[in-house]
């Protein structure tokens, strides 16, 4: 089964992780990272589901190393949250798409998906960031936050999760249905946008219990006025069998697989177009 495997090769990837760097030489290596410029700001498209239009873009950082050739972000991300090098790496994502704005589109409709770590909502660090780095930026495109839970949210991030939505920015509860991103956060952070994880893509067709817990989110975020976007769409069947649910939107390599934000408005082009 595809995500056991998958599960298990990031566990050995991280084992190996560990052995080979300790605490000090990881946040050590992140920083110099940041400095030698290799993480790089990659976008995946957003698809429309009724228009099959692109109307957004969910940002992906990723890390080339010196020494170690590319690391995953499911390796790397969890140790940056632990070792706190998370804030860095969000502002180096924002500041890098704020230098690409000019570039990007700027239709009221178009928005701008960003992966925050709830480490980030503490002391309204990711405030303070967006009022230094993505306020004063113009043209100004809709900003939606994609919360992923790692660890359960404190009860006091709610406020901050309220400030963003004051300040017309979406805010998302990512991988829905895994982990912590439980049906309280519904009621506790009246989320904008629900992100379906992908292994609940991956059950249509094949795996009857989470195809039935696909269909209870579904009619759920739809019942609570809840978009829904749905993650890892990658076959035609799977696009067409949520799209005839009124999934609103769709992402997946199916449409596309993550892109180097330089490469996004030429894909963008040629996609419009056909
Ligand atoms: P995520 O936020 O759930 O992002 C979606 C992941 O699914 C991405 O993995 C994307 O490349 C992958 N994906 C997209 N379409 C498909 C598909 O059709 N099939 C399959 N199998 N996978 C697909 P990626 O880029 O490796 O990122 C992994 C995770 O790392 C992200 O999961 C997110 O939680 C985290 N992450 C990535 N960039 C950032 C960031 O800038 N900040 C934070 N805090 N987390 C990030
Ligand atoms: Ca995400
Ligand atoms: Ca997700
Ligand atoms: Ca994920």
């Amino acid at each position: 089964q595809l995500p056991l495997a998958l599960l298990l090769s990031l566990l050995t990837g991280y084992i190996v992780w560990l052995a080979t760097a300790n605490r000090m030489s990881f946040s050590w290596q992140i920083g110099y990272g940041l400095s030698a410029h290799e993480f790089m700001v990659y976008c995946q498209p957003l698809i429309d589901s009724r228009t099959g239009n692109c109307d957004g873009i969910e940002l992906l950082l990723r890390w080339h190393n010196s020494r170690q050739g590319w690391i995953p972000p499911d390796l790397f991300i969890p140790l940056a949250e632990r070792h706190n090098l998370i804030a860095p790496l969000t502002r180096f994502v924002l500041n890098e798409t704020v230098r690409h704005l000019p570039q990007l589109p700027h239709t009221a409709d178009f928005h701008i998906a960003i992966n925050v770590a709830a480490s980030h909502f503490h002391n309204q660090a990711i405030i303070d960031d967006l009022q230094k780095i993505w306020w004063p930026a113009n043209p100004l495109p809709r900003l939606v936050v994609e919360l992923t839970e790692r660890d359960a949210l404190p009860l006091m991030d709610q406020s901050v999760v309220a400030q963003l939505q004051q300040s017309g920015i979406r805010v998302a509860i990512d991988d829905f249905g895994t982990g912590h991103s439980s049906l309280s956060y519904l009621k506790t952070l009246s989320p904008d946008v629900l992100k379906l994880d992908k292994i609940f893509t991956a059950a249509i067709g094949t795996d009857a219990i989470n195809a039935t817990v696909t269909d209870m989110v579904i009619s759920l975020a739809q019942r609570l006025h809840i978009r829904l976007v749905a993650e890892g769409v990658e076959t035609a069947e799977q696009a067409s069998y949520l799209r005839q649910r009124g999934v609103d939107t769709l992402q997946g390599y199916y449409y596309a697989r993550p892109m180097p934000l330089e490469a996004f408005p030429a894909w963008l082009a040629q996609h419009q177009a056909s």
